[in-house]
């Protein structure tokens, strides 16, 4: 299965994908994860993004085109996989459709994981004391949601016209999510 995972900054999706990927035995494919292994490593894809993702901001569309586009081609993708963190604008979701129509692996399902803004804060400050990831300031958080609002959010819709959204609450206990996104799932593989 071939699974989109949308949802805001500190909605629960990395810890959801975790979950998702010992349940199904899919790769989880983060490219908040991609990017910071580069940011660490050193290479020039990560010195480029490293600033940008500083300020909360979009790495361009071409360079995560590619980084998608890399990982995707992987073998273990292709049984399917849990894409987190990717699409985040319309154009990403464009591109990633022409790459999946080639490779012959249509997404078939998108799963949104709806939270409070106010809850997001109080997780991603916790986050950040536990990470000290360098984009979690209370400044950065706040961009990072603006460009989710702005740019993000038009991806969800995307993906109800193809009849390919399902939301779930995200508030309650990880487990309780889970079985949200569990019962999310089997009514889409019924189908
Ligand atoms: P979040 O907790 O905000 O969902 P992620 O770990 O997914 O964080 O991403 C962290 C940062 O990496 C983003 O704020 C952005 O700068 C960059 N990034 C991740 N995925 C993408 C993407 N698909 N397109 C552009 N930038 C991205």
């Amino acid at each position: 299965m071939r699974i989109v995972l949308l949802g805001a900054p500190g909605s629960g999706k990395g810890t959801q994908a975790a979950l998702l990927v010992k349940d199904l035995s899919l790769p989880h494919i983060s490219t908040g994860e991609l990017l910071r292994s580069a940011v660490k490593a050193g290479t020039e894809l990560g010195q480029k993004a490293k600033a940008v993702m500083d300020r909360g901001e979009l790495v361009s569309d071409d360079i995560m085109l590619s980084l998608i586009e890399q990982r995707l081609s992987q073998p273990d993708a292709s049984e399917g996989f849990i894409l987190d963190g990717y699409p985040r604008n319309l154009a990403q979701a464009r591109a990633l459709d022409a790459l999946l129509d080639r490779l012959e692996q249509p997404v078939d399902e998108a799963l949104q994981i709806d939270i409070d803004v106010e809850m997001v804060i109080g997780r991603i400050a916790k986050r950040a004391a536990e990470e000290g990831r360098s984009d979690d300031t209370e400044e950065v958080v706040r961009n990072r949601m603006k460009v989710y609002l702005d740019q993000t959010a038009p991806v969800v819709d995307y993906y109800a016209q193809k009849g390919l959204l399902s939301r779930v609450l995200g508030e309650g206990t990880i487990e309780e999510v889970f079985q949200r996104i569990k019962g999310v799932l089997q009514i889409r593989s019924e189908n």
